[in-house]
């Protein structure tokens, strides 16, 4: 399969959660997108590999993703090892996307950062044509990295206004993690996941305004951005 757009993360709910819309707006658009979960996310205090997977499976399709799948990478143990590039190079080889979103290279959470490094080092050592492993060479041509859950000025913001309803219902189809049963919820004093749907909605609204729209998911590329027309350029100043 080839696919247009992949977007890698650690845990199964981290896409929806940073950059859902603008997958959905990318599929809209008649692009093919993909989703890879590093880990199956069995370290959440909430929930069980097995409802993870069946909620992340409905996940994408209600954002209309094209594949998905899990590296098999053990939650909380993210690292970038030779094994696991190895590993996820072969999967770049597989689906040859041109674009990849990666998590951001600073995080609280050290399967995030280590998620970002382990997506670079594997992109790159997939078009190495010595790599041990199967497949024709392929390396991304672009790499944008998701900045929702980082502190970091973003290079640019995606306008999900008209995704941001759909990307609600594909982040609460995680209902083990987001709509916890009663008796759950009353056994532990305070989870961070407990706020995180809602400061992930209040992120996009920030984001959407500092364009001049509703709904924003915020990126950041390392190379600068190329411009041909300097009078359409969009998001006005004054
Ligand atoms: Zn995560």
């Amino acid at each position: 399969m080839k696919l247009d757009l992949l977007a890698i993360a650690a845990h199964p709910d981290d896409v929806e959660l940073t950059c859902g819309g603008t997958l959905l707006k990318m599929a809209r658009l008649g692009y093919k997108t993909g989703i890879l979960d590093l880990t199956q996310g069995e370290m959440g205090t909430r929930g069980t590999p097995e409802t993870r997977a069946e909620e992340a499976a409905c996940a994408a399709k209600i954002l209309r993703v094209s594949w998905r799948n899990t590296l098999g990478v053990p939650d909380s143990d993210v690292q970038p090892t030779r094994q696991h590039k190895l590993r996820l190079a072969q999967v770049i080889r597989e689906l040859r996307p041109h674009t990849v979103i990666l998590p951001y290279w600073e995080a609280r959470h050290p399967d995030h950062y280590h998620a970002s490094t382990l997506g670079y080092e594997a992109c790159f050592l997939a078009g190495l044509k010595q790599l041990p492993i199967g497949g024709e060479p392929h390396r991304p041509f672009k790499i944008l990295y998701s900045t929702s859950y980082a502190t970091v000025r973003p290079t640019f913001v995606v306008d999900i206004t008209s995704e941001f309803d759909v990307r609600r219902k594909a982040i609460l189809a995680y209902g083990s993690q987001f709509r916890p049963k009663a008796h759950q919820k009353r056994s532990k004093v305070f989870l961070a996941i407990d706020r995180l749907e809602d400061e992930m909605n209040q992120l996009a609204r920030h984001y959407g305004q500092m364009i001049g729209v509703e709904y924003g998911e915020p990126f950041l590329q390392k190379e600068l951005l190329a411009v041909d027309d300097v009078t359409k350029l969009p998001v006005r100043s004054i």
